[in-house]
């Protein structure tokens, strides 16, 4: 390294160091707005109070151009651009998003407040370090208030209202029980299965009868047998929600619903369709008639960046945060999220991070966590890793152009076009053994 590459070695050491100062300059009110979105818990898309409080934080620092309710009723967006002095270029687009919505009879049991905490964080971080030191390029920060990930999939709402179009790379962390840069959120379906048959006494003439809960039964147990044959990263899980009024009349009606996921689309479409002939099955094998919905919004699997995780890993190694060797949790599957369906429109990372606690998400011992103090040390370290992980980003355009190919890359594999992880898997030895 020269001189001159060490001088701006330093420059851009201390433009992170700066980044840092702002969000513990910050802490206070960082806490505050945390605590008032975990103290009053809403559901998805009903998050009219954090959408309040979040649109109010950003409006009262001024700088910031605040749209409340943009393109949902409880979605916002935040926005600040550098000083534009070389007209010509493009503004640099980087996003941060703030998810708010808890979970039924739970509260903030997912720690949704702190997500909301660390995107607010991170961009204020960030745009005090670039008040300080002028990126090579404009930069337009925005942060993007994205309600119901628990249930219904803001984001991928967003994305068709074209709230992500010209993002160049996206930003957000989840609470967890361990840092760490990317676990494989998987892809997901819902199906509500609905059987209809016909009722008659069950004693008197019960071959008079279809019996729709045999159709549901034999559905879920046909859904069984096939768990024997999945994939270990498949999962299948479900409920029979309607099965009958009476014993003394045969069901006419009965309803199931299920989730399916796996780590691909691809993989998803395969299980579907198994999944499908189960369930027809069932109806061919009892003579009922059967109904399929869906939910709007499948959730995409997470695509991960290789380029952002290993900068956010070398930042967050920094500020003391610890990763496995191998930079995966140790509990690798996780359950799914829409920022899967983001990472395939622009590249990002959703690392998750410890909050100073072992229990886990969707409990309540995980609500109080998340409330606690002890998490703000550790949610701010989260902000001020991704606040770092975006000025490397900025001020080093290989990089960016790095993360730009992995995304690339990445999308490929995915659609199949490439083999490389089939490939990988097979030469890797490890998981497949033929022998029984
Ligand atoms: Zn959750
Ligand atoms: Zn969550």
């Amino acid at each position: 390294m020269g001189p001159e590459q060490g001088a701006e070695f330093t420059a851009l050491e201390q433009c992170k160091l700066r980044a840092a100062e702002r969000i513990q300059e910050e802490c206070g009110c960082l806490s505050t707005l945390s605590r008032d979105i975990w103290s009053r818990p809403e559901l998805a898309y009903k998050e009219q109070q954090a959408h309040d409080t979040l649109t109010q934080f950003f409006s009262c620092r001024g700088v910031w151009l605040v749209e409340p309710r943009y393109k949902l009723d409880t979605a916002f967006r935040a926005q600040w651009t550098s000083s534009l002095s070389d007209k010509e270029s493009e503004p640099l687009h980087i996003g941060f998003l703030c998810e708010y919505d808890a979970l039924p009879s739970l509260g903030h049991a997912c720690g949704h407040n702190l997500i909301a905490e660390v995107g607010a964080a991170a961009a204020l971080g960030l745009q005090g370090a670039l008040e300080c030191m002028r990126p090579p390029r404009p930069v337009k920060i925005t942060v993007l208030g994205t309600p119901a990930e628990e249930d219904g999939g803001g984001k991928i709402d967003l994305i068709e209202a074209g709230a992500f179009v010209d993002m160049h790379v996206v930003f957000m962390a989840h609470p967890a029980q361990e840092d760490a840069p990317y676990l494989p959120a998987v892809a997901i379906h819902d199906v509500t299965v609905k059987y209809y048959g016909k009722a008659s006494h069950a004693a008197a003439y019960p071959w008079e009868g279809v019996n729709a809960l045999d159709a549901a039964i034999l559905a879920y147990n046909n859904l069984s047998v096939l768990r024997q044959q999945m994939k270990p990263t498949w999962r299948v899980h479900g409920i029979i929600k309607n099965g009958g009024v009476k014993p003394n009349i045969i069901p006419a009606y009965s309803e199931l619903e299920f989730y399916l996921r796996a780590p691909s689309l691809k993989e998803l479409a395969e299980l579907k369709e198994k999944a499908d002939a189960c369930f027809k099955a069932a109806a061919a094998a009892t003579g009922c008639r059967v109904e399929f919905s869906s939910s709007d919004h499948d959730y995409y699997n997470v695509l991960q960046n290789k380029t952002l995780a290993k900068t956010y890993v070398e930042n967050g190694k920094k500020l003391g945060m610890q990763f496995a060797a191998d930079n995966l949790a140790s509990n690798s599957f996780s359950g799914s999220t829409d920022f899967g369906n983001v990472s395939f429109v622009v590249p990002g990372i959703h690392p998750y991070f410890y909050i100073g606690s072992d229990a886990l998400n969707h409990t309540e011992q995980y609500t109080e966590a998340a409330g606690s103090k002890e998490a703000q040390f550790y949610t701010l370290r989260t902000a001020k890793a991704l606040a770092m992980t975006a000025i490397d980003v900025i001020f080093k355009p290989d990089l960016l152009a790095n993360v730009c190919e992995d995304f690339k890359l990445i999308k490929l594999i995915e659609e199949g076009n490439i083999s490389v992880t089939e490939k990988s898997r097979d030469s890797s030895g490890g998981a497949g053994c033929a022998s029984r």
